[in-house]
């Protein structure tokens, strides 16, 4: 097989928040070093060998930047399609550069989704106020306007509810291309967090149940309180969409979980995030291969890690002052502290996590 790496060689990484950085810090532990490329310095940079600061745009940068790793991916889902078909001109890029197409766009990406037989929110695309007058006409209110592009944390997005001016939501987006999503009343959001390697083999961890505040994930624990059959599909999803995307490295499934009546349970796909998550981060104290374990593997073209949890998980992020309790987290017995070395706590930055594995009630 064409693509595989060995101990030594250099993993390429776009991006240098946390994310990055624990890649690099799991890279290391398995002998590989790590470039980091980003427009801005960021806490993965204090881990690697190697880094650069220059934009997306620098073909220079970035031919320099391949020329000097084995293989390149990335920590989040907005690369700009042409710097990531200009590395993969160049080098392996993985997940590869339709991943990133398909899950750059929430448009494309529900698409995509239906096209496989995977259910989502019903949706419509709406590129103006009229589009939204209509598209509102059908799916009814509540229903959640978002921008196709560039998302995350609950930005971008506004919500339509009985007597609100459509004009006015649709320019308090920026009156760009949007999607206009059916609300979901859901009981609980889920996500799947899995992995496919070069040889096409994929392994999923157990399902996570995760709860936001302010938009930003507080908390997950694992298991899920999801039937074991759904948990079972929400994983065969995953795997679905990762062999439909030809992909390689960690993939994540987020899911709304509806309840229906008599008990019965559903699975509606919200997003797909082409990299390692937030809600995975229990993985590297919870689990016998971490998410970021798990990603260098696949993208080294090397056999997938044991997914297998250790126990039952509960993890908190910490977000901006939160982190300022470290030293009382680092004094209980059973949490595992990890701080990112931001220096600045700005309202709403995840500054770090701490995880609990608690032996599992038989
Ligand atoms: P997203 O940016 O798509 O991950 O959405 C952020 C959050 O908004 C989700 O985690 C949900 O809590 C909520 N949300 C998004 N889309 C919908 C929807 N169609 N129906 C109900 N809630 C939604």
């Amino acid at each position: 097989m064409s693509g595989v790496l060995k101990p030594g060689d250099t993993i390429g990484i776009l991006g240098s928040g946390q994310l990055g950085r624990m890649i690099a810090l799991a890279a290391a532990r398995l002998g590989l070093r790590t470039h980091i490329y980003c427009p801005d310095s960021g806490p993965a940079f204090d881990v690697c060998a190697q880094f650069t600061i220059a934009a997306y745009e620098d073909e220079k940068a970035l031919a320099a930047f391949a020329d000097s790793v084995q293989v390149v991916s990335y920590e989040f889902e907005n690369v700009p399609a042409n710097t990531a078909a200009f590395l993969a001109a160049r080098k392996p890029v993985r997940p590869g550069p339709r991943a990133l197409a398909i899950t750059q766009d929430r448009f494309t990406e529900k698409s995509f989704l239906n096209d496989l037989g995977i259910p989502t929110a019903p949706f419509a695309a709406v590129d103006s106020v009229a589009d939204l007058e209509q598209a509102v006409a059908t799916l009814g209110r509540p229903s959640v306007l978002k921008t196709r592009r560039f998302g995350y944390d609950g930005k971008g997005q506004t919500m339509i509810r009985e007597g609100d001016d459509l004009a006015h939501a649709f320019n308090s987006l920026g009156g760009g291309a949007c999607i206009l999503e059916g609300f979901v009343a859901f009981a609980r959001e889920i996500s799947v967090i899995g992995a496919r390697g070069l040889d096409g083999s994929f392994a999923a961890f157990d399902v996570c149940e995760n709860e936001h505040a302010n938009h930003i994930l507080s908390r997950t624990i694992v298991p899920a309180h999801a039937h074991p059959a759904i948990q079972t599909a929400a994983i065969a999803m995953a795997g679905k969409i990762a062999a439909a995307l030809d992909y390689v490295g960690v993939i994540t499934v987020e899911m709304f979980l509806v309840e229906e009546a008599h008990g019965a349970e559903r699975l509606v796909v919200n997003e797909i995030a082409p990299r390692v998550h937030n809600s995975g981060h229990w993985t590297l104290d919870g689990a016998v291969t971490s998410q970021f374990e798990q990603h260098v593997r696949a993208i080294c073209g090397w056999q997938l890690g044991s997914p297998a949890r250790h126990g039952a998980i509960e993890m908190h992020n910490l977000i901006g002052a939160e982190a300022d309790d470290w030293a009382a987290l680092l004094a209980q017995t059973g949490v595992a502290l990890h701080l990112y070395g931001k220096h600045e706590a700005r309202e709403g930055r995840k500054m770090g996590h701490w995880t609990r594995v608690l032996p599992e009630k038989g």
